[in-house]
């Protein structure tokens, strides 16, 4: 799960979204979607419970490929052909599924794609309530590790699977399911894998992930549903000053440290150049709407051709909304000499950038060397790895589409039907998900799990991980019906 987006808690703090019709939660409130049957219900209840029952944590206690050969058990049971049904990947213990529900006939049409990671974050016994890995129902919520992150959406997704192929169901076009490892983290990153080694398994003409976006509640009440439609590049940058040093009783003018901090502080005054997308236009023009008085004035003005610069400028004092306007670098680490008496032989800095789409790390690398302006400085990458490197990759983010109809039509038709009046905003997450390979490789993503949770209620990598029963069946009644709606019949 990504961080979750600091714009949409700023939203709720700035109260923008108060006044638009929010609508009923959950409680009371019929789903006007038909309700999946009490078989169905108990096929995803089950496959829920078998999944949380599976530790798919990176520890020696883990194991990824248990839980994709369970459910590649339960696709070949079922009568799905061997050859759509693909377990795969690059170690024996972090095997990928890729389920493939083929398209009536042939079709020029690409398919669509659901992106699941299966992993977890790791829990302890000793922190928890109960056990992280036995599925409990308890006060109407199912707790166990992966409830929320996202072992909740592997299962009503291949539960969905199930249900269409048993139905007899045909597809305009074919629709694939990837139940993928290493998220969470691990070297061995399902995601980035099957892009890079399979292509032709996991291509399609769009991502749906269901690891962001999502039905943001407050005491209840359904304020806004979040559908991620891009993300920021996460990129960490290594600058080192080296010296000879010497006895601290003898300075010189060349210092290790000064010449460090001299270009930390030339980062701090620099801001990148303003930026926006078609999804940041879409979510800036939709906000204009909610909001009144400059910031509405403002808003406008920023999604105009060309752009105020001013008005961007008042608006970036918020820093949610100044991170979604651009490139952001920070300094966040520094170490540097080895004695107190000592002049400093080495000093380094971590630098984190969030890459606006459409620019490469090498790229953000090489400002980031032109801003310090100082020779003598290295300005090197480190890999999510932590392994560093002279250079940073050259492959960009993909500049994201305007959030296409054959996507936004149905999802929101879909989520209106469960919650009447509901806004949906698609946005740019300024954190970082699974999606940004096959964003990196050019295919648009979205990002939407159908599950509504309290904001304050977001216990993803936390202790005592729960989902409300209720939403579990929300999202298993949307998913059912948007598989259909994008699949086409
Ligand atoms: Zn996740």
């Amino acid at each position: 799960m990504p961080c979750k987006t600091l714009l949409s808690a700023l939203l709720a703090i700035a109260g923008f979204l108060t006044g638009h019709a929010a609508a009923e939660s959950s409680a009371g409130a019929q789903s006007p979607l038909p309700a999946a049957s009490a078989e169905d219900r108990a096929l995803a209840l089950a496959i829920f419970k078998e999944l949380i029952e599976i530790n798919t944590t990176d520890t020696p206690a883990g194991n990824v490929t248990t839980a994709t050969t369970a459910m590649q058990k339960r696709f070949l049971d079922a009568g799905f052909p061997p050859e759509d049904v693909h377990l795969l990947g690059p170690d024996p213990r972090k095997q990928n599924l890729v389920v493939r529900l083929r398209a009536a006939g042939p079709t020029t049409e690409k398919p669509v794609l659901f992106l699941c990671h299966i992993d977890v974050v790791q829990a302890l016994r000793s922190d928890w309530t109960t056990d992280p890995f036995l599925f409990i129902e308890k006060d109407g919520y199912f707790y166990g590790r992966g409830t929320q992150d996202m072992k909740n959406s592997d299962a009503a997704l291949v539960a969905t699977f199930l249900r269409l192929h048993r139905e007899g169901f045909k597809p305009r076009r074919d629709i694939i399911l990837a139940l993928t490892a290493d998220e969470e983290g691990g070297k061995f990153n399902g995601a980035s894998w099957l892009v890079e080694n399979h292509r032709d398994l996991v291509d399609a003409a769009y991502v749906i992930n269901p690891d962001a976006g999502g039905i943001e509640l407050e005491h209840g009440r359904a304020i806004v549903a979040d559908v991620e439609a891009t993300e920021k590049v996460y990129s960490d940058f290594q600058i080192t000053a080296v010296n000879r040093g010497g006895h601290s009783s003898l300075p010189r003018p060349d210092n290790a440290i000064y010449e460090l901090t001299a270009a930390l502080n030339k980062l701090a005054g620099f801001t990148f150049p303003f930026e926006m997308n078609e999804v940041t236009r879409t979510y800036f023009k939709s906000l204009a709407t909610m909001e009144t008085g400059q910031s509405a004035d403002d808003m406008r003005a920023v999604i105009a051709t060309p752009p105020d610069l001013v008005a961007a400028a008042r608006l970036s004092a918020q820093p949610a909304f100044n991170s979604n306007f651009r490139t952001t670098c920070v300094a966040t680490r520094l170490a540097a000499g080895h004695a107190n008496n000592a002049l400093p032989q080495t000093a380094q800095a971590i630098v984190n950038c969030r890459i606006f789409p459409g620019h490469s790390p090498e790229e953000i690398r090489r400002q980031l060397f032109s801003i310090f302006a100082d020779d003598k400085l290295t300005v090197k990458f480190v890999s999510d790895a932590g392994v560093v490197s002279d250079t940073a990759p050259e492959r960009k983010a993909m500049i994201p589409p305007a959030p296409i109809a054959e996507v936004f039509e149905p999802l929101t038709r879909l989520t209106q039907a469960i919650w009447p009046g509901l806004p949906v905003t698609p946005e740019m997450e300024n954190g970082a998900s699974d999606s940004i390979y096959f964003a990196q490789a050019g295919i648009p993503c979205y990002g939407y799990s159908a599950i509504a949770l309290e904001r304050d209620d977001v216990r993803a990598h936390g202790r005592d991980e729960r989902l409300p029963i209720d939403s579990y069946w929300k999202s298993l009644d949307f998913f059912y019906e948007f598989t259909k709606a994008v699949g086409g019949k």
